[in-house]
């Protein structure tokens, strides 16, 4: 990691809709940096389980269908795609049906194992922006720059439904809200790799802030610490 190169890393964690992915893709084109987005990857085995009718709380059944998964990122005009198996499946895994299968795969210590080395080896080649929910803690505890990027769950829940509105899926905001409330319940309870900022992240809050306002702040934040 990063005291073995000279790459530079920036985590970007924190809980669903804050705005992380929007904020970090523009912060990573801003400065150069290749952008990963660790949530596609848990995405895509919530969509492999669905698709194989896996019990996603069934732990066991989880596993057996790993080394039949292949997870690959490509970057097209410079922007991540993910493959599952070969098919890219970047827009099919942003349904709300996906994100409840992702947060309950991802509290699987195997799952997180299995991604674990593919999240750290563009750390190793590149410099990066990664964003997640561990990431400063455990994917990349030695990042240079470690941001905890959060916002009122009510805000989190309108901007998730504009920004799936914006790709023609249609969304209840209601039942947005509920998700959300959901997934940090069992992103900050689960034993493994719980959602929390490092002791020494950076605290962000974006309720009141514009995109616009949050992405002057993260990348202001970062280019202070390079
Ligand atoms: O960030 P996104 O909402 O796409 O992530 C989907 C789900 O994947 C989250 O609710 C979380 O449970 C899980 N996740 C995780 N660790 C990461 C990234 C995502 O547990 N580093």
């Amino acid at each position: 990691m990063s005291e073995n190169n000279h790459f530079i890393a920036a985590a970007i964690d924190g809980p669903a809709g804050a705005g992380k992915s929007t904020i970090a893709r523009i912060a990573a084109k801003e400065l150069g940096f290749i952008y990963i987005d660790t949530g596609a990857m848990y995405r895509s085995i919530g969509l492999a389980c669905l698709k194989s009718n896996i019990d996603v709380n069934d732990a066991e059944a989880v596993k057996s269908i790993l080394p039949q998964t292949e997870i690959s990122i490509v970057f097209k005009d410079g922007e991540q795609h993910i493959l599952l198996n070969g098919k890219d499946v970047s827009d099919e895994i942003r349904t709300e049906k996906v994100s409840m299968s992702a947060s309950s795969v991802s509290a699987i210590p195997a799952v997180r194992s299995f991604l674990l080395e593919l999240q750290r080896s563009f750390a190793k080649e590149n410099n990066v922006i990664m964003d997640g929910r561990d990431i400063g803690t455990v994917v990349l505890p030695d990042a240079q720059v470690k941001i905890f990027l959060t916002a009122s769950p009510e805000s989190r829940a309108r901007r998730r439904t504009d920004q799936l509105a914006e790709k023609g899926i249609e969304a209840d905001y209601k039942a947005v809200l509920e998700d959300i409330i959901k997934r940090d319940y069992n992103d900050t309870h689960r034993e493994t790799a719980p959602l929390k900022a490092a002791d020494d992240a950076v605290l962000v809050d974006t309720t009141e802030l514009t995109l616009e306002q949050s992405i002057a702040a993260i990348s202001q934040i970062i280019k202070e610490k390079l």
